[in-house]
């Protein structure tokens, strides 16, 4: 840790010995304002841990909140209370686990909707057990732990989450989360395993959320299910978190600090209309600051820009394998009656370039779909130095060593070049993070042609630097085989030609390459080989000169009634 920390630090524990002293000083009413700035704290903070990055908006936090409360209200007497707060820790987990797998494959409004039947639906089982089981509507908490300690232990929970949000932030998880929110299917594709990630965060974020109900419960002497299981809450917390600013670690307290305040003198004073003041402030928050207070300090106050890293241009090729390197067997791929891919199959060689050419519509990214795992074949088989991959996750095929680009450019638009790089390398076969991924990332941004914008955030390049850096993003995955789709096209007559020679240099080192393409010079002038695709079949493979002069792909090309 440098010097430069050690005010921060010294600072940091003023605050933290002055928030300790609190309830030392203060009235019971500032203390129980104390105690729902800290909670919504832990709960805003928490909320955004996981849907600040992933953009996931949940609407699940009074569901753990709410088993949270009611592990105290059945285990409280029964066991010590370190032990109480971890059984509650663990149900929250287990709970957090099945939950998330079975709703992280949802995405937006699905994902809002079923967090939120999720939160009723747990209510209601609650409600079910208590009145058919237990016999009883609610339960009383009789602990001896006072409002002080209910306090403490919040503050105790506050410093714990923005710590863990701090270490996320710096580890390969919390990349993993932002290229997931930015792209998932890039995220895929660099080898994340994006349904891990996000239950990781998912089951993380609620933990702190049961253990703040668990530390709450002893305040309500008598819980029911209405009161543990309130969905204001839920909607609290993301009006707080998205106000402060959910994507980065102290925006949620910013806005946790004013709506606090806002929400106590509503509810003391307009207790009837508190529901309808709730929805303007979100309005207001959604219109006028839409991200957060911290969106807006960074709009006005913009963050010194990141000195560029030093370009060395070294590229390492990988060993070459032997026999060949991929074998695409009788495969077939239907969208319903259509057949997109019929019966293909062909091999490529180590240290080829393989052109994958044909008429619009013809199958040519289905195909590169199906290697690269975005789809699953309907028939045949796909082996990759001699493993078979057809069906397998994308993350799995890019960790094996298949890297791939996309027909549409698709980079990670709000993070850097070089962040764009670093997604690519950290997840890999041998990944790389820290200073090392920064050294690499900036090697291969020199590689395509962009060290002096490695600091840049990708959706201000230019459409061929874009492209370029898709490029170096496949190639950090240190790949076998290379997926290209059109990545030449849209490019000016220059930019073409140093798109050409780029890729005649990946040749020289080595990779393996498959390029669909619609620019006949660049075939003729990369590929030994090319399979051509007409309606989802091949009609030829061979050298560009023999298949380019073939009357059937000629046919292809300008179509049956021309021919
Ligand atoms: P190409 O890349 O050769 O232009 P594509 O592989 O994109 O062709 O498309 C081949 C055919 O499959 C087209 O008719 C296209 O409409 C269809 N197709 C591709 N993807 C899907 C999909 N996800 N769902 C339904 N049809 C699709
Ligand atoms: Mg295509």
């Amino acid at each position: 840790m440098s010097l430069r920390c050690v005010p921060w630090l010294v600072l940091g524990g003023v605050i933290l010995a002055l928030l300790a002293a609190f309830p030392l000083a203060a009235s019971g009413y500032h203390l129980a304002l104390g105690i729902s700035v800290l909670y919504y704290t832990v709960l805003a903070t928490a909320w955004a841990l996981f849907s600040g990055p992933t953009r996931y908006i949940s609407l699940a936090t009074v569901a753990f909140f709410g088993i949270g409360a009611y592990t105290v209200a059945v285990v409280g007497e029964m066991l010590p209370w370190p032990l109480v707060l971890l059984t509650a820790a663990g149900v929250g987990t287990v709970i957090a686990l099945i939950v998330g797998l079975s709703t992280l494959r949802l995405s937006g409004i699905y994902f809002v909707i079923f967090s939120f039947g999720l939160a009723e639906l747990i209510r209601q089982l609650v409600t079910w057990y208590e009145v058919n089981i237990h016999k009883s509507v609610g339960r009383y908490i009789f602990l001896p732990i006072t409002q002080e300690q209910i306090y403490w232990q919040l503050l105790a929970l506050a410093v714990l989450v923005l710590l863990t949000g701090w270490l996320i932030g710096r580890s390969r998880l919390g990349l993993a989360l932002r290229v997931i929110g930015e792209d998932e299917t890039v995220a895929r594709h660099v080898g994340i395993d994006t349904t891990w990630a996000k239950l990781a965060l998912f089951a993380i974020s609620a933990v702190f959320m049961t253990l703040t109900g668990a530390v709450m419960a002893p305040r309500w002497t008598y819980i029911d299910p209405s009161i543990a299981f309130n969905p204001m809450v839920s909607f609290q917390v993301v009006i707080m978190a998205l106000l402060g600013g959910a994507g980065a670690l102290f925006g949620p307290l910013l806005g946790v600090l004013p709506l606090v305040f806002l929400f106590e003198i509503l509810s003391a004073n307009f207790p009837n209309y508190f529901s309808i003041l709730l929805g303007v402030v979100f309005i207001f928050v959604v219109y006028v600051l839409p991200h957060g207070v911290v969106g807006f300090l960074q709009k006005h106050w913009p963050k010194a820009k990141l000195a560029p890293f030093n370009a060395t241009p070294a590229f390492v090729a990988s060993a070459e394998p032997r026999g060949a390197l991929l074998d695409v067997d009788a495969v077939s791929r239907n969208f319903g009656g259509l057949v997109a891919v019929d019966n293909m199959s062909f091999t490529i060689q180590p240290g080829e370039i393989v052109g994958l050419i044909g008429p619009n519509g013809s199958g040519k990214t289905t195909m590169l779909n199906l290697i690269s795992g975005a789809l699953v074949p309907s028939a045949g088989n796909i082996r990759f130095r001699g493993r078979d991959i057809a069906g397998k996750s994308p993350h799995t095929i890019a960790r094996l060593g298949i890297a791939r680009t996309f027909q549409l450019v698709r980079v990670l638009s709000s993070m850097t070049a070089s962040e764009n790089v670093i997604a690519g390398l950290a997840y890999r076969a041998t990944p790389l993070w820290g200073a090392e991924a920064a050294r690499h990332a900036a090697a291969l941004l020199g590689k395509v042609g962009l060290a002096d914008k490695a600091h840049l955030p990708a959706d201000q390049l230019t459409y061929i630097d874009q492209k370029r850096l898709e490029l170096a993003r496949a190639l950090a995955l240190e790949p076998e085989l290379l997926l290209l789709d059109e990545w030449l096209a849209g490019l000016n007559p220059t930019e073409l030609g140093e798109g050409i020679a780029l890729i005649q240099s990946l040749r020289d080192s080595g990779l393996t390459i498959i390029m669909v393409e619609h620019v006949m010079d660049a075939i003729r002038s990369l590929c030994g080989r090319c399979v051509v695709m007409n309606v989802g079949k091949k009609i030829a493979d061979g050298p560009p000169a023999t298949v380019l002069a073939d009357p059937e792909v000629i046919r292809a090309y300008l179509g049956d009634s021309d021919a």
